[in-house]
């Protein structure tokens, strides 16, 4: 498949140009008094038309380069290329698309026409990205960001940026994205055309509401409500600069990405209703576009079905994704779904299914190996690699915390079940909470909080060192669960006021210069059948011995 497929002279009249088109654009071709002008009146046309229309702007990128080759205007033929290069690789016609960028390239060199290569390599650099070579990407939009900055192009220097955030957002490194953002901010500050600036503007707010939108996602798998909430207020200011923008310069698409964004940042922040008003208006926006190239619509969609309860109607969600971008070979997008199908079955405590959305993650990265050139294997070894691992360690994170490397919640409740006890003799409960942990966040940041879960973990492995067949796990944010075997109710608050004493007693200051960790312990003995009560009573327990004034254990010792 090759883009100069008709070699058939252009007749002006063959191009089916739709109405309401913006009347600048209509007044330069009609203004255009030869072949290199009509192109270039064309080529613009068919930038406008991508964002509703792309079979459309195909259409009419083509009848621009045929315009452009019998003019013998080079320049205008490599700018006619980039643009169908841009569209079909977002009709999923990869092959094409790199057709266009090799016979682009092509030109360049015939021509001497250097300054044309940062905008080549930008589209080269989405193709690259749409079949999951992500490190081709990142090689190719840093040589166009720096090209273009050499060549102070502010155009090419705004996309770049864009799509370097856009590739990190894409990377899940929100971070990296937000830090391109700001110099696209400052970039865009200093500009003087005014609709570049919109334009740039437009993907400018998408992007950093998107990156916030991955923040309070992470925050939330970490188990930081504050953070989710801080993240996705954030995400919804920058929207509403997104609106504002987008009433100077509308777009269809950035419109549809602004509102998946802010289904998915009212979501995690637990506004439901919100969320589902504005995934609704996500799908509406995204009906009509002649194109499917966006799962957002879908994956928020799946979401709130899942925070309602509604699993099968998550699936059908992920599934309709899964179907849009296997049939476009969208490995990397597939990868995506796949991994957020498994989470939402751990989620659900529904192993088995997890574990065969990892298998299938697993056979498709494969899949995408064999598939996939030389030049792309890497990315896809690297995934293939890392769902084995993931298989592998399936076992383990499913009961470990991260942080602590201690049990999960998950990790006890299946401890539990193989817990011995000497002829199902007492066992004990402990509840062991930090005191004031708010303040050490606050006063030593979020990091100096981990460090000090992770001192007090280990303070309570070793205590526990000593008691064989002890459990010991991260109950929630600083709250930390003993269960040991134990021979009467002296030895239970023997363990507790260890443990108590044991943090109490901790040198902190080189961990937290200026602050002295306690913790409050609540206890519980029952026979081992009755397990669950006593996890209970403990954790009444933890509450009295709060409330009587922290740094100490309750029931304390009669
Ligand atoms: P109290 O003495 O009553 O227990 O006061 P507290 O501040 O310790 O209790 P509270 O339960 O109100 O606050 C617990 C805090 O722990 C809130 C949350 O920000 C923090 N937290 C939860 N999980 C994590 C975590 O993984 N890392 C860090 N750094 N902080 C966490
Ligand atoms: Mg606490
Ligand atoms: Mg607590």
């Amino acid at each position: 498949m090759t883009v100069m497929s008709s070699p058939a002279p252009f007749d002006a009249g063959s191009v089916q140009l739709p109405a309401n088109l913006p009347e600048p654009l209509v007044r330069q071709l009609r203004a255009a008094s030869n072949d290199r002008e009509r192109s270039q009146a064309l080529i613009d046309l068919a930038r406008h038309l991508r964002d509703t229309s792309m079979h459309g702007a195909q259409q009419v990128g083509e009848a621009a380069l045929e315009l452009a080759l019998q003019a013998d205007a080079p320049a205008e033929a490599i700018l006619a290329l980039i643009g169908l290069s841009f569209v079909a690789a977002h009709l999923n016609q990869l092959e094409r698309s790199s057709d266009a960028v090799t016979r682009a390239q092509e030109l360049i060199r015939e021509h001497d026409l250097r300054d044309l290569q940062a905008p080549l390599l930008n589209v080269r650099a989405l193709t690259h990205m749409l079949i999951g070579d992500l490190i081709s990407a990142q090689q190719d939009l840093q040589e166009s960001l720096e090209l273009a900055r050499q060549q102070r192009d502010p155009l090419d220097t705004g996309n770049a940026l864009v799509n370097l955030a856009w590739l990190a957002n894409n990377r899940d490194e929100p971070g990296e994205a937000l830090h391109h953002l700001n110099l696209l901010e400052e970039h865009v500050h200093a500009l003087r055309d005014p609709e570049l600036r919109s334009d740039l503007n437009n993907y400018l707010h998408e992007n950093r509401a998107h990156s916030y939108a991955l923040l309070a996602r992470q925050a939330r798998d970490r188990g930081r409500p504050e953070a989710v909430q801080h993240a996705a207020q954030q995400g919804l200011m920058v929207l509403r600069a997104a609106r504002t923008a987008l009433e100077i310069l509308p777009s269809r698409t950035t419109e549809v990405l602004c509102y998946a964004h802010e289904s998915t940042l009212r979501l995690l922040s637990g506004d439901l209703a919100g969320a589902q008003l504005a995934a609704d208006r996500a799908a509406e926006l995204h009906s009509g576009l002649d194109q499917q190239l966006y799962i957002e619509v879908n994956l928020c969609l799946a979401e709130l079905s899942e925070a309602r309860g509604h699993h099968a109607a998550a699936l059908d969600e992920y599934q309709v994704a899964l179907g849009i971008v296997r049939s476009q070979h969208r490995h990397r997008d597939t990868q995506r779904i796949l991994q957020a199908i498994s989470a939402m079955h751990e989620r659900a405590g529904q192993y088995p299914q997890a574990l065969r959305a990892a298998r299938e993650a697993l056979v498709d990265a494969q899949d995408a190996l064999r598939r996939m050139n030389v030049t792309t294997q890497r990315q896809a070894q690297q995934d293939a690699s890392s769902w084995q691992d993931r298989l592998r360690q399936a076992e383990t994170q499913a009961r470990q915390d991260p942080l602590t490397g201690l049990l999960n919640r998950r990790g006890l409740e299946e401890g539990l079940l193989t817990l011995q006890t000497p002829d199902g003799g007492p066992v004990a409960a402990l509840f062991v909470d930090i005191d004031h942990f708010k303040r050490v966040n606050d006063r030593h940041s979020h990091a100096g909080g981990d460090r000090a879960l992770k001192g007090v973990a280990d303070v309570l492995r070793t205590q526990l060192a000593r008691w064989p067949g002890a459990l010991l796990a991260r109950y929630g944010g600083e709250e930390f669960v003993l269960i040991a075997p134990v021979s009467d109710a002296t030895q239970a608050h023997a363990l507790a006021e260890g443990c108590r004493r044991a943090v109490a007693a901790h040198a902190w200051s080189t961990l937290l210069p200026g602050t002295n960790l306690t913790a409050s312990v609540g206890y519980a003995v029952e026979p081992a059948h009755r397990l669950p009560e006593a996890l209970t009573l403990a954790d009444e327990h933890l509450y009295r011995a709060k409330r009587a004034g922290r740094n100490r254990v309750y029931p304390p010792s009669d």
